[in-house]
């Protein structure tokens, strides 16, 4: 079968729950977006370019159907198969999306996936990113951002909080020594899903630019609010901290329209946040390990996400764990199946 299969070398896609993601060689880097990362410059690989990222919602498949037919097959050389049943375009996938679309792809693009495992994606990928990518981690505390330079021999044990749709939690030993220990689904999609019911927006940067503007101590109940405006200092409670997320909802009467669409995202937000960062911290003081790094497009670079995990991290391990996060955060594992090429 493989005799009548070209692959194409330069793409892999990751399709999630929510989003497409695809990873492409460009030797020119046109119409790259932002983040796409040289390759070959070192004097040592054939090929010098860039890998490029974009991303589809998974509902609008057929914009990233277009998307490959305008901007990867036709200028990738590569001839579209002529219909004939032995001409097939093969390319890397990864994600549920490589099993629900793959007659898809086949019909409107005449590709066929070659399936790598997700879990082993997303590994590869966070490997291949720490070991070739130049400040690419860091931590994000008190509003500053670190860059951490992570010594190739002293990179395991990790544990990997992928926070897509539900949020995954992998125990990394090394290159391909893996093993998923946790997860959650109260994820990015519970995010999504419960804030368009909840502020009525449409979509997910609409709900982020909501939760910017919001305050969460409308809604959640702190242990100020219980304790008459004091610490709880006895067992380490500021009055600050949130004692119920959505709690104060249940004394005032109120109805969901008599709060602002901007503090419910923010409340949200904060609680789903705050919720990873316990359960990954949790987690990582099972195997002892001392280097959370997340990814997954819910973080998307926003500060409060990031800060409010680190924070989580932070005050439950009182400081030992460290949160990290990755700068190409959404496409752990459409770089880990694009790294697979040269298996
Ligand atoms: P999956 O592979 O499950 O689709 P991702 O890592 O792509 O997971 O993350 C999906 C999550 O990222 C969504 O549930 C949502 O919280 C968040 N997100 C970030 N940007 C967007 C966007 N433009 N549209 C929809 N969701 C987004």
């Amino acid at each position: 079968d493989s005799l009548f299969s070209t692959q194409i070398s330069h793409l892999a896609l990751d399709i999630g729950g929510t989003l497409i993601k695809l990873v492409y060689f460009s030797p020119n880097g046109d119409n790259c977006e932002d983040g796409s990362i040289v390759v070959g410059n070192n004097g040592c690989s054939a090929v010098q370019g860039r890998l490029c990222f974009a991303k589809f919602e998974t509902r609008k498949i057929d914009d990233c159907l277009d998307f490959i037919r305008l901007n990867i097959l036709q200028h990738s050389g590569v001839q579209h198969p002529n219909g004939t049943e032995r001409d097939k375009l093969s390319v890397k996938a990864t994600g549920g999306g490589a099993f629900k679309f793959a007659d898809l792809f086949k019909e409107k693009l005449g590709i066929v996936f070659d399936k790598e495992d997700e879990m082993h994606s997303l590994v590869c990928g966070v490997n291949f990113l720490l070991k070739t990518v130049p400040r690419e981690a860091f931590t994000y505390l008190d509003g500053q951002k670190e860059f951490v330079q992570i010594d190739h021999n002293d990179l395991y044990p990790y544990l990997l909080v992928n926070i897509g749709s539900g949020v995954s939690m992998i125990k990394v030993d090394g290159d391909g020594k893996y093993e998923r220990i946790s997860g959650t689904s109260l994820g990015g999609g519970t995010f999504l899903g419960l804030g368009k019911l909840l502020t009525k927006c449409k979509s997910f940067d609409e709900l982020l630019e909501l939760s910017h503007q919001g305050n969460n101590r409308v809604i959640d109940m702190l242990v100020g609010d219980i304790y008459g405006g004091t610490d709880y200092s006895k067992i380490g409670l500021s009055s600050t901290a949130i004692a119920s997320s959505f709690g104060k909802a249940i004394s005032d009467g109120k109805e969901l329209e008599d709060y602002q669409p901007e503090d419910v995202a923010r409340s949200l937000l904060r609680m789903i946040s705050n919720n990873i960062g316990q359960i990954a911290y949790l987690n990582a003081l099972r195997f002892g390990l001392k280097r959370i790094f997340f990814g997954g497009f819910f973080i998307r670079g926003l500060e409060y996400t990031m800060d409010t995990i680190s924070v989580a991290v932070h005050f439950w391990s009182r400081g030992e764990a460290k949160a990290m996060f990755l700068r190409h955060e959404g496409f752990l594992g459409a770089l880990g199946a694009f790294t697979s090429y040269k298996d």
